[in-house]
């Protein structure tokens, strides 16, 4: 029997090696994704783009990709497009948490099942699964690298810190908030952290749509208004463009002079122009995504539904989108600054040539 089994595997491998080219069309067959990403303005949506588009045509899939433009409309427009162009599944990174809905439950309709790919869409059923990373491990990682640097276990401080958050319609906003401010609360209570402005309710630190400018505003804002002979020790910043906006205003006020350095300035995504302003001793901090992972693991989900398997997540509880628990699966952050700034390099992220 043992002498049956070698036969029949025989036999099935040589079945497989008659049937491999027309498995290795279907494999061509598979169907086609829609990638709907949400700005074309930040590197990493760039680099999340590519990699989703790599990552399906690797597995078999055709893929139809379109960038929102920051335009919740325009995004849902693009979605209904995919829809009715038929595409297989639907991986949505959103410009706006809520605006989908309608959108979506046309994709229901169709029997379309929908990724949520980084940002949590809110109020609807119609989403299938959540890819992203530790929302909160995030903000955790940049409060915890303020406290170190500023000494505020050793008993240091008083020091000034101003907050800034992400924009007011991406879930992932109170996500990051929450990490930091479980960790900063207790300094701020202490009175070791001291913030001039008076500004610590999210509502009034969010930055619409992300944007650097808006933030640099609000950072000069700031500084005309709150500090006069007072300095500004530390900036709670939750991603790199909002970390060079709150920059140019700094140095417009003279800071990254003798006697004035910069304060300790957190950020996220890693962004090339980040990480060279850390390098130079700016921006101090950036949380790094590696968002070829993430596009990897939105893949493979896409690649597990399309194919009747069911996909792994590691989490179900901590992702309500007001309408249910949708089931997830999130990558860890890292936390980059001056001294292991050399991770993206071993990691291929960046050549070391690009960051010269
Ligand atoms: C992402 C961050 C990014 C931000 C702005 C968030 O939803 O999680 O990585 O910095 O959007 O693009």
């Amino acid at each position: 029997s043992a002498l049956a089994g070698a036969t029949g595997l025989a036999l099935a491998l040589s079945a497989c090696g008659q049937n491999s080219e027309s498995s290795s069309e279907r494999r061509f067959e598979r169907g086609t994704v829609g990638i709907a990403m949400p700005t074309r303005t930040s590197e990493r949506w760039l680099t999340d783009g590519k990699s989703l588009v790599e990552d399906l045509k690797g597995a078999g899939y055709k893929t139809k990709l379109a960038y929102g433009d920051d335009d919740p409309q325009a995004q849902a427009s693009q979605i209904e497009k995919l829809i009715k162009q038929g595409v297989d599944a639907l991986i949505i990174a959103a410009v706006d948490a809520r605006s989908l809905n309608g959108v979506l439950q046309q994709a229901a309709d169709a029997h379309i099942p929908v990724i949520c790919y980084d940002r949590l869409i809110l109020g609807t059923k119609n989403v299938d699964y959540y890819v992203s990373f530790d929302n909160e491990m995030v903000g955790l990682i940049q409060a915890h690298y303020i406290i170190k640097k500023l000494g505020l276990e050793d008993g240091r401080g008083p020091f000034n810190i101003e907050l800034f958050a992400g924009s007011p319609d991406d879930n992932n906003t109170k996500y990051f908030f929450k990490g930091s401010m479980t960790l900063l609360q207790p300094f701020l209570d202490s009175a070791q952290l001291v913030v001039p402005s008076g500004q610590t309710e999210l509502s009034k630190i969010t930055t619409l749509r992300w944007d650097g400018p808006t933030a640099q505003k609000r950072m000069s804002g700031l500084l005309a208004k709150w500090y006069g002979s007072k300095k500004v020790d530390a900036v709670l910043s939750p991603y790199d463009g909002i970390s060079r906006g709150v920059l140019s205003a700094l140095k417009q006020d003279g800071y990254g002079s003798v006697g004035k350095p910069f304060p300790v300035i957190t950020g996220q995504d890693a962004e090339l122009p980040s990480v060279k302003s850390i390098i130079a001793g700016q921006q101090s901090q950036t949380v790094f995504k590696d968002v070829r992972d993430l596009a990897q693991a939105a893949a493979d989900m896409v690649d597990d539904i399309l194919t009747g398997r069911v996909p792994w997540v590691d989490n179900r509880g901590d992702y309500n989108n007001g309408v249910k628990d949708v089931p997830a699966r999130l990558l860890q952050p890292t936390g980059i600054d001056k001294t292991n700034y050399k991770l993206l390099i071993n990691s291929g992220y960046f050549t070391a040539d690009e960051l010269q």
